[in-house]
């Protein structure tokens, strides 16, 4: 008995080092704050992409204690100076995140209270959080009361959720799989198809809607495609349209296509993971007539909110039918039953145990009013036309008129082929790294995208990025002049 007391306390002396006193604390956060208040200052003036490799050797777990100072030089060499900045307003390509400083603080204090936000027994205060935030979200979205959600990691996970609940409420699997039909369209997000993939439906029908100048579904041939594929016997079972597709900005006709599911009994699922925000805007609200009348429908508040990776989320106007896909229990979890008036985000999700991730949307809300919000979205929009008319004075082609912030362009050159001339443009833009962009195909043509998202994306940025694209244009037609 003596032994076993002696050691514990020989041990807690060793294990008492992972809960520094106060003063340690302190010294830290202060190392902390510095690193942090110098990467902010200085997001303006260092390149957003640098495309050098991190030094493996440097992150070896070696069971040995440092320093806090050494640890953070690690950091900041290997971690936050290498690949995109995505903190910064230089990062144009794919979708921009942002980074909001008060998500930090949410997380942060999530972090130190460390609360079990998967069932509402653990954490009722931290579940009617993350519940409230989800009441909002179909406040804007015009979905009822009785809807369901859950704040997920992301838009693939949301979609993932969303996704499951509709093959449950439709009963596809067996032999029903290969004649169930998902309409979708050339711009759907691929984690839409990984998301088939993974909850067992890889066999499903696939339809490409085709799309319009601007890259919206043709409700027409939607109707169509539909009607052909009852002819044929098969069973139509879902239609995913996009708010905002990540190529080109465009947005679905929502509410001619909620005619067609309702008419035809489809489930209707939206993915606005990235466009789904500027439903805030006066002068976007329109563009999402429809939306409404989803079934289900995903946002990313990791774009739209601007917050640091990690936050996305999901609405589903069938609450049952949510539940019923997600709610299981378990003999160790019997206490948990206890009647719960709030619904538990483990009951709307694969996962159990989760990061409390609704304080680092719900504390920046708090903290800052929606309005900056919206100005921000808005401005984004205008700085969008603005970055266009720049390109076109500069001498680019650019594509049409995209309904959000994405928009995209390419330079026609007079003795060379237009893929491989931009092609290599965008490898000097890339080499250049003051401005991060990234590029795509539309119809076979490689085009160069500027999606305008990040919160610390300004008439500043965008400037100087259209004056980095014409410097780069420039170098480019001289290694051409060169070639001969
Ligand atoms: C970003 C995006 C996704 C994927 O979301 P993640 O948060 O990256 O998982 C899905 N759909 C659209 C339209 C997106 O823009």
């Amino acid at each position: 008995m003596q032994d076993i007391i002696y050691r514990i306390k020989e041990l807690q002396e060793i294990s008492e080092s992972l809960e520094p006193k106060e003063s340690e604390r302190n010294a830290s956060m202060d190392q902390v704050w510095d690193f942090s208040n110098n990467f902010i200052n200085n997001l303006a003036y260092v390149k957003t992409f640098e495309n050098n490799h991190p030094r493996k050797d440097r992150f070896k777990i070696d069971g040995k204690a440092k320093g806090l100072h050494q640890i953070l030089e690690v950091y900041r060499d290997e971690v936050a100076s290498k690949g995109i900045c995505a903190a910064s307003g230089g990062h144009l390509g794919y979708i921009p995140g942002g980074g909001l400083f008060g998500s930090a603080l949410g997380d942060f204090l999530a972090d130190i209270t460390n609360e079990y936000a998967g069932v509402s027994y653990a954490s009722p205060g931290a579940v009617q959080m993350e519940n409230g935030l989800i009441r909002w979200m179909c406040s804007i979205f015009g979905y009822p009361e009785t809807a369901i959600g859950n704040l997920t990691s992301g838009g693939s996970i949301a979609n993932l959720i969303a996704l499951t609940t509709a093959r449950d409420r439709h009963k596809i699997k067996g032999s029903r799989i290969h004649k169930s039909v998902i309409y979708i369209s050339q711009q759907t997000h691929h984690c839409i198809l990984k998301a088939l993939k993974i909850i067992g439906l890889e066999d499903i029908q696939l339809r490409y809607i085709e799309l319009d100048h601007f890259f919206r579904m043709k409700p027409d041939h939607l109707s169509s495609s539909i009607q052909k594929d009852i002819n044929m016997g098969f069973m139509p079972f879902m239609i995913v349209a996009s708010a905002g597709t990540t190529d080109t900005g465009a947005i679905d006709p929502l509410n001619s296509l909620a005619d067609i599911a309702n008419k035809n009994k489809l489930w209707f699922h939206v993915d606005a993971a990235y466009g789904g925000f500027f439903i805030l805007t006066d002068a976007k609200k329109d563009k999402f007539k429809g939306i409404e009348r989803s079934d289900s429908l995903v946002i990313d508040p990791h774009k739209g909110l601007f917050l640091p990776y990690g936050s996305g989320a999901v609405l589903i106007k069938d609450k049952k039918a949510a539940l019923k896909s997600h709610q299981l229990s378990a003999n160790y979890m019997q206490d948990v039953d206890v009647v719960e008036e709030d619904v538990s985000p483990a009951d709307v999700s694969p996962e159990l145990s989760r990061h409390f991730r609704g304080m680092r949307m719900w504390l920046p809300l708090q903290l800052h009013g929606l309005k900056p919000f919206k100005a921000c979205l808005e401005e984004k929009l205008l700085l969008t036309l603005h970055s266009r008319e720049l390109l076109l004075k500069a001498g680019f082609r650019i594509g049409p008129e995209p309904d959000l912030s994405v928009t995209y362009f390419w330079y026609e050159p007079k003795r060379m082929d237009s893929n491989a001339f931009n092609k290599a443009l965008l490898h000097r833009i890339h080499e250049d790294g003051q401005f991060f962009m990234s590029s795509t195909l539309i119809e076979n043509l490689f085009v160069i995208r500027l999606a305008i998202f990040s919160f610390r994306t300004k008439l500043r940025e965008i400037d100087l990025a259209i004056e980095t694209v014409r410097k780069c244009l420039s170098l480019t037609l001289e290694d051409l002049e060169h070639q001969k």
